[in-house]
């Protein structure tokens, strides 16, 4: 155990916790801005991501018996902040795409044998994984997805396209989220289903995005045409992957979130300055170890979230006045800072999405759309 919540609602950090930190702090320090503005224009961050996994931080929160270390989100969160706030530009988004959607949805999720197969090679960082929700048409309205999975024998014939995925080209597999049955006004989150596919297949063609922002994965939009899943590439329950799917966004939420609150303290220690968003982050790591109750949790790492990217923007926008013209330097790689911590305000779930949940689910306001 490395946490306690004390009576008086505090957060209490072990020594354990302390040793991981030091751990981060120690692979941060092998690597230099230069490292990861060349990682952000292209270059593979294998020696960083190996280094990571060789620290037991790629399995983290995936059991032992997978090649995991049995920990919780209390310590990814701690993890992937302190890998942020020593200057691991981009950190959080590698965690999400491998860890989150492939080591947690699996976790959660996985058959016995998706997580045998998976699991073990995704905590050695062997292999690389990708989520593919978005759509043209579905981005936080995610039940409008067109992208269906057609029955057929024990088979499902997926047509559609899904557009913003993450390191797709280098992923040996894929969660696809697919719909089994038409929407139906009264039951959107309903019929929804979760697939883990090859994105190598030939049914999946890719074509990179154009970003203009730093990000260590290439973005994609992949057309699906006649991909063929069988029934044992579901994971989790037919028509219910909308729910299931809350157990991979709850954490990708918190692992912004934790990313936010790391770029922000690293850009205000670079412009001698100091942020104050970690405690509600804390708190949702800890809810999502602890709280049974999805609900509880959804409420406070959308509040993480929605302040902790505010407040690391607002960091980094400090950092970047700070520096002047040379600001906008990338040699100073504060403008880098600047930008990755903008985008945290609209992926994963913008401001606005965590201010509609807020006002709903927590000031019991009417829902707005
Ligand atoms: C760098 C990057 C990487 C990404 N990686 C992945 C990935 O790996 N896999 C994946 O599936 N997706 C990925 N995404 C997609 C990302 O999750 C979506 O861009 C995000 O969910 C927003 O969806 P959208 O772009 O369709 O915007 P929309 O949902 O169309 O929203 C546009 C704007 O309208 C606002 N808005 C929408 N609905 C409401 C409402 N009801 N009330 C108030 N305001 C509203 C939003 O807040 C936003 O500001 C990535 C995106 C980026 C930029």
């Amino acid at each position: 155990m490395t946490v306690s919540q004390s009576s008086s609602g505090g957060f209490e950090e072990s020594q354990e916790l302390e040793m991981i930190r030091e751990t981060a702090r120690n692979i941060a320090s092998d690597y230099d801005d230069e490292y990861f503005l060349e990682v952000s224009d292209g270059k593979e961050p294998t020696e960083f991501w190996n280094d990571c996994a060789d620290a037991g931080f790629l399995g983290a929160a995936v059991p032992r018996e997978y090649g995991g270390e049995g920990m919780g989100f209390w310590e990814l969160s701690a993890i992937v902040e302190e890998l942020c706030a020593n200057g691991c530009l981009g950190a959080e988004m590698l965690f999400v795409v491998n860890v989150c959607f492939g080591g947690i949805t699996l976790t959660e999720n996985g058959s016995e044998e998706q997580k045998e197969e998976w699991l073990p090679g995704i905590c050695d960082g062997s292999v690389n994984f990708a989520m593919a929700l978005t759509e043209p048409d579905a981005g936080h309205n995610a039940p409008n997805m067109d992208t269906f999975a057609e029955k057929d024998g024990d088979e499902y014939v997926i047509d559609g396209t899904k557009q913003w995925i993450s390191g797709a080209d280098v992923a040996d597999g894929m969660l696809l989220v697919a719909r089994t049955a038409p929407q139906e006004e009264s039951a959107k989150m309903q019929g929804i289903t979760l697939f883990l596919v090859d994105p190598d297949d030939s049914a999946v063609e890719r074509r990179e995005l154009d970003v203009g922002i730093p990000t260590p994965e290439k973005q994609f939009e992949l057309s699906i045409d006649g991909y063929r899943a069988h029934e044992e590439d579901v994971i989790g329950t037919e028509g219910m992957g909308m729910y299931q799917l809350f157990d991979t966004v709850n954490p990708e939420r918190l692992l912004g979130a934790s990313g936010a609150v790391g770029v922000g303290k690293c850009a205000i220690e670079r412009a001698v300055d100091y942020a104050k968003a970690g405690l509600l982050t804390r708190k949702a790591a800890w809810m999502v170890d602890n709280e049974p109750d999805p609900k509880k949790t959804a409420e406070v790492s959308n509040m993480a979230k929605l302040r902790a990217t505010e407040v690391g923007h607002e960091a980094t926008d400090v950092a970047l006045q700070t520096h002047g013209g040379n600001g906008f330097s990338r040699e100073y790689t504060v403008i880098e800072m600047w930008k990755g911590s903008r985008l945290g305000k609209v992926a994963p779930g913008s401001t606005e999405m965590m201010r509609n949940h807020v006002a709903e689910h927590t000031l019991g306001l009417p829902r707005s759309y």
